[in-house]
C-alpha cells in the first residue's frame, strides 16, 4: 500500500488553516517527501508522524514556498540522530542552492546528504522507481512520479501469434530480449506489468507538452490548483496552472484520480469554487486540507 499524506496545502503565502507545500509518501520502508515549505517539521508533529524516517526528499523548485522549510527539517534530523544517508533530489541548481542553504546557519549535521539534480528515471530498485520531468515555471522546475512495479506478465495473445515455446520463454518471464530462430524477440512487445500504481505529483507550471505523457495513467495525479477558472491570464503570466488545464490533464492523461492542492487564500472561503471547476471536466477530483491522507491500494 502507498500512502500520501498532505502535510502542506497552501499556495505561496501560508494561512492559518494551510501550511506551504509539503508532501510524504510512505511506501514499505521508504517516507518519501515531495518538498518541504516552511513549518513542515512542525506538519510532521501534528500529524504524528517521525521525520527521522524520512529516506528522501524531492524538491520540484526553489521557490521558498516549497524550501523554506529544509533548514528547520536537516537541523532537527541532526539533533535527533539521524544516522542514514538523506538522498535529496532536485532540478539544476540544487547543488548551488543546497550548498548556499548549508552555510546560511551553522549547520552540525553528523549524517550524509547526497545531493543530485535529476531528470527522466533517477531510481530505481526491483520494487519501484523515481521519475522526473522538466516543467515551465520561469526557474528549473520537476514534475515526479513514484512507480511501483508490477509483476510481469506474458500476454498470451501475442504470444499466439509467435511461435515460441518452452524454456525460451523464461527468458519473456524475466523481461529480458533475446533471439530465437534467427529472430529478435523484445520483451516489452510480449508481456505486461500487472498490479503496477503510479502516483504523479506536478507543482508550479504553465501547460506544456511534457506533462500528459509524463503522468500517462497515473493511479494519483497529485497537481497544483492556485488559479481558478475565471484567472486563465493571471495563471499564464505567474506560470501555474488554471484548474481547467488541471482537470484537462487528469482527463487527456486517463488519470484515476485528481488530487487539488497548493490552494490559493483567494478561495479559502469558498474551496468549493476550485472543486467544482475540476468536477466538470474530471469527476473523480477532490481538494485536500492539511493533513489529509490518501491510499493507493
Ligand atoms: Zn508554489
Ligand atoms: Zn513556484
Amino acid at each position: 500500500m502507498i500512502k500520501i499524506i498532505f502535510l502542506g496545502t497552501s499556495d505561496a503565502i501560508p494561512s492559518a488553516e494551510r501550511n506551504h507545500t509539503s508532501i510524504l509518501l510512505e511506501y514499505k520502508n521508504e517516507n518519501i517527501l515531495i518538498d518541504c515549505g516552511e513549518g513542515t517539521q512542525r506538519q510532521f508533529r501534528k500529524a504524528k508522524l517521525n521525520p527521522n524516517k524520512v529516506t528522501k526528499i524531492l524538491i520540484t523548485h526553489w521557490h521558498g514556498d516549497h524550501v523554506l522549510g529544509l533548514p528547520g527539517l536537516l537541523q532537527t534530523l541532526a539533533f535527533s540522530g539521524y544516522n542514514k544517508t538523506l538522498d535529496i533530489y532536485g532540478p539544476k541548481g540544487t547543488k548551488e542552492f543546497m550548498k548556499i542553504l548549508l552555510r546560511t546557519f551553522a549547520f552540525q549535521g553528523k549524517y550524509r546528504i547526497n545531493v543530485e539534480e535529476v531528470e527522466k528515471r533517477f531510481f530505481e530498485n526491483d520494487d519501484f522507481c523515481l521519475q522526473a520531468e522538466s516543467m515551465t515555471h520561469g526557474t528549473p522546475c520537476n514534475a515526479y512520479s513514484f512507480v511501483k512495479k508490477g509483476r510481469l506478465r506474458i500476454d498470451k495473445k501475442k504470444l499466439k501469434k509467435t511461435n515460441l515455446k518452452g524454456p525460451i520463454l523464461k527468458k519473456l518471464k524475466e523481461g529480458k530480449d533475446f533471439v530465437y530462430q534467427g529472430k529478435e524477440y523484445l520483451a516489452k512487445n510480449l508481456t505486461y506489468e500487472e498490479d503496477s500504481k503510479k502516483v504523479s505529483f506536478i507543482f508550479d507550471t504553465s501547460f506544456n507538452k511534457n506533462i500528459v505523457p509524463f503522468v500517462k495513467n497515473s493511479d494519483l495525479l497529485v497537481c497544483e490548483s492556485t488559479f481558478g477558472e475565471e484567472l486563465e491570464d493571471k495563471a499564464e503570466e505567474y506560470r501555474h496552472l488554471n484548474v481547467k488545464q488541471t482537470a484537462d490533464i487528469a482527463k487527456r492523461s486517463k488519470s484515476k484520480k485528481l488530487v487539488l492542492t497548493h490552494i490559493s487564500q483567494r478561495y479559502s472561503k469558498n474551496p468549493k469554487k476550485i472543486l467544482d471547476a475540476a468536477k466538470k471536466i474530471f469527476k473523480n477530483s477532490v481538494l485536500v486540507k492539511d493533513l489529509d491522507e490518501i491510499e493507493v491500494k
